[in-house]
């Protein structure tokens, strides 16, 4: 968009004035997080990097982590909110979940054993030195299969350093908190109470809403989460979707997903791959069920059967790294859209689990 601006006698300034602008900062089974920009409003979706990855990666795109103005969950899953707490918290700004979602997310950082941040990140490395023995082990006796815990915490590399930060916030509040336990009718402080927030807003997956110049409608994905959302969102006639982590994609979502410019949506796992990779079988059939992960099959039928072709870019998302190559995931993806007469208008991208996409302008 292009405004011109008359500045004294007959200077003309031209300058590009961007007012929807969507980049993919982190997507994948170690972290999730997008930040969309619609006129005044920036929205961080997702925060599941951590806190200090995040910010590095939105300056490496010339987004300023100062001006965000809220962040949007999807879902409680570690992937979409490991850097959640520190964000909100240095930035002092909203984060707006389902009500259910947020629940769950409170009973994750809340130990039924009453454990610092400390005592949980030197539990943390310790089954994360054992899986990594684990692994050795299994390779010297030539084993190919290790459970997915094992996997998980080999892969948690990002996990640790968001738990990193909330000892080091930890610390550095513990004195305030130690001098406020002894005052009367105290409120319970931040290192009390892992969970707090500077402000907690509720949406209902269903119901638009408005954030400042965006509308954004959440809308129900099948998903092993309390309450998982994906979202459409409206700024300047632009409409862009998120819908990641479904085990399938049920009408409603199919409903949502029309008339778009931008199309973010999940291509996790080559069934091949998962079926022969190193997952042990219940976590296979966890992926496969229907409230798992969208297969790159999965994703190719529905681009090809029920997509309206119309948006002009199309990102496949929330690659697995063990169970999946992007060469597989574009190729399926290709090949669906290949049928589509609108073809040359899509482009097809894939996002990265470790650097930033370029900023997609609108
Ligand atoms: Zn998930
Ligand atoms: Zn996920």
């Amino acid at each position: 968009m292009t405004q011109i601006h008359l500045i004294g006698f007959c200077i003309l300034i031209v300058y590009p004035q961007v007012m929807v602008r969507f980049t993919v900062l982190a997507s994948g089974s170690k972290g999730n997080a997008s930040v969309l920009t619609a006129g005044r409003t920036r929205i961080l979706i997702d925060a599941g990097i951590s806190c200090r990855e995040l910010f590095r990666r939105m300056m490496l795109v010339d987004e300023d982590p100062a001006t965000l103005s809220a962040i949007l969950i999807t879902h409680e899953h570690a992937d979409h909110i490991n850097g959640l707490a520190v964000t909100a918290r240095k930035l002092g700004i909203p984060v707006f979940f389902t009500e259910a979602t947020h629940r769950a997310w409170v009973r994750q950082l809340t130990p039924r054993k009453r454990m610092t941040y400390a005592d949980w990140l030197a539990e943390q490395r310790r089954l994360k030195a054992e899986a990594e023995f684990n692994a050795t082990l299994a390779e010297t006796n030539n084993e190919t299969s290790i459970g997915l815990s094992d996997a998980e915490a080999l892969e948690s590399e990002e996990a640790l350093d968001a738990a990193q930060e909330l000892v080091e916030e930890e610390l550095a509040e513990t004195a305030a908190a130690e001098e406020a336990a002894s005052q009367p009718n105290r409120i319970p402080s931040r290192a009390e109470n892992p969970a707090w927030l500077p402000t907690v807003e509720y949406f209902t997956a269903g119901v638009p809403f408005t954030l400042g110049d965006a509308s954004i409608s959440p809308f129900t994905i099948p998903h092993d989460a309390a309450d998982p959302v994906g979202f459409v969102f409206e700024a300047e006639g632009v409409r862009l979707a998120i819908a990641t982590d479904l085990g399938y994609i049920p009408p409603n979502v199919k409903a949502a997903l029309r008339n778009l410019d931008l199309l973010q949506i999940e291509s996790n796992h080559d069934l091949e791959m998962l079926r022969d990779g190193p997952y042990p079988w219940s976590v296979k059939q966890r992926v496969l069920s229907r409230v798992g992960h969208l297969s790159n099959d999965a994703t190719g039928e529905f681009l090809e059967n029920e997509y309206d072709g119309g948006a002009t870019y199309v990102i496949l998302a929330h690659l697995s790294e063990s169970n999946n190559l992007p060469d597989l995931a574009r190729v399926t993806a290709e090949r669906a859209l290949s049928n589509h007469a609108s073809l040359l208008s899509n482009r097809l991208l894939i996002a990265s689990q470790h650097e930033p996409m370029s900023s997609i302008r609108f």
